[in-house]
């Protein structure tokens, strides 16, 4: 099995990157400025790492980050890497620990496990690096092989740096995805500003039904000019509804004037079949990322903010919950929504059932704390025999850590690899099927299912 994955990986392995969802910053390709250190590069974007460190006990202040009140924080940069230099230990065999180590040696050359005795050398190394000029956001995406990069913005943003990226005359392909849910979550605090402003950017009628969903219709239109071929939703659920237009209407007036939670979690759903409803008229990929629990740690929260690493997996029932979209577009062959999930209980109760009958659903690959070496050949395990292959959608990084794409594409194609040969190995696959699958699910898949 070993020699046979070998085989199938030594002809992936080097394939161009196709990240056709994730969270770079779109302003370091288009200012082409060099990443300033190792601490505000590695550690402190990586909620997976700030997670784990606080599991140990690690404030975010001994680490740096300044929480909204006046706490002190450590402030010498090199002290916040000796620290996290102790805790390296906590990684082990987690794919935090894979990413970091392919960085670290692939990228930075070091060879020296990262300890207490090794982490001056490592900060020293790696802010040196950073300084020179192959080192920049433009010269590493082009050594890291990417052929397409898509960034993630709300409904609101102006994409000036995705406009200046167009305009640079730089060969990079970044394009950014359409991610409306600061205009269509009622939970959200600031839901009804957001929507003011939205109506402000499109010229429409802030209170009227109708009006939304024009002006949503332009926000759409304006990302595809910036590149977008999807759009992407995080909800705390996958439901979706089919209310009338006057029902609708009216759960909308509510939603502005300050929705209870009910209400809130019907007019998510109610978004969702209307995005669907969109993707039909002007061919966006949807993308439907349920079930994360964002901002589980209130504390956290309130003195840190979104994106801390408090965000946690909850239980996420599809089959019912998708049923009011599926019967209005789930045998449209020229819609595609992929389908993300943190529970893994529903791949092979219900996932890859729905994605091996509906013709527009595709399963997104695993996501979060499954994109890791077991969760990814579970996700296979529980899919395939049901979904296929070819019902899933090859890879994505979804990260906000450049510096780790080709170390997650690379974990990726070697795993996929491995359950293949497994398959060529027990002779329920013939070997050339399986190089074949595994140049699909590393390169033309993601490109088929994305529209890249
Ligand atoms: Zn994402």
């Amino acid at each position: 099995m070993r020699r046979i994955a070998i085989r199938l990986f030594s002809a992936v392995e080097c394939l161009p990157i196709v990240s056709p969802h994730g969270h770079t910053d779109p302003a370091w390709f288009a200012n082409d400025a060099p990443f300033e250190d190792a601490v505000s590069l590695l550690l402190w974007p990586d909620h997976y790492l700030l997670r784990m460190l606080m599991s140990a006990g690690v404030t975010l202040e001994s680490l740096g980050i300044q929480p909204s009140d006046a706490a002190a924080v450590e402030r010498d940069r090199r002290v916040i890497w000796r620290r996290f230099a102790e805790q390296y230990h906590l990684f082990r065999a987690t794919p935090s620990r894979h990413w970091l180590e392919h960085v670290f040696g692939k990228l930075f050359e070091l060879k020296l496990r990262l300890e207490p005795e090794t982490a001056d050398l490592y900060f020293d190394t790696i802010n040196a690096a950073l300084r020179t000029p192959p080192f920049k956001p433009r010269a590493l995406y082009d050594s890291f092989g990417i052929e397409v990069l898509a960034t993630t913005e709300g409904a609101l943003d102006p994409l000036q740096h995705h406009r200046s990226i167009a305009t640079s005359g730089w060969s990079g392909r970044v394009i950014t995805t359409f991610r409306p849910d600061d205009v269509t979550d009622p939970g959200r605090p600031d839901f009804s500003d957001n929507v003011r402003r939205l109506a402000e950017l499109t010229g429409q009628d802030p209170s009227s039904w109708q009006g939304y969903l024009a002006a949503l219709r332009k926000r759409r239109a304006f990302f595809r000019e910036h590149g977008a071929t999807a759009t992407d939703h995080g909800h705390p659920t996958a439901a979706t509804a089919d209310l009338t237009e006057r029902q609708a209407q009216a759960l909308f007036a509510r939603a502005l004037a300050g929705a209870n939670a009910a209400e809130a979690e019907l007019f998510r759903a109610q978004m969702l079949t209307e995005m669907a409803r969109m993707s039909c008229e002007d061919g966006m990929v949807m993308q439907l990322h349920a079930g994360a629990w964002r901002n589980h740690n209130d504390t956290l929260l309130r003195r840190f903010g979104r994106d801390k690493g408090g965000d946690l997996p909850t239980q996420t029932n599809f089959m019912a919950a998708l049923k009011p979209l599926l019967d209005l577009f789930g045998a449209r062959r020229d819609f595609t929504l992929i389908l993300f999930t943190l529970d893994e209980s529903t791949y092979s109760r219900e996932l890859a059932p729905l994605a091996g009958h509906y013709p527009c659903l595709r399963l997104g690959p695993a996501w979060w704390f499954h994109d890791a070496p077991e969760a990814m050949l579970r996700y296979r395990r529980n899919t395939t025999e049901t979904a296929g292959f070819y019902n899933t959608v090859g890879f994505n990084d979804d990260t906000r850590a450049f510096f780790s794409i080709p170390a997650r594409h690379d974990v990726a194609r070697r795993i996929d690899c491995a359950y293949l040969a497994e398959l060529v190995a027990t002779r329920r696959l013939d070997e050339d099927e399986a190089a074949e699958v595994a140049v699909d699910l590393a390169y033309r898949l993601p490109k088929a299912a994305y529209r890249l």
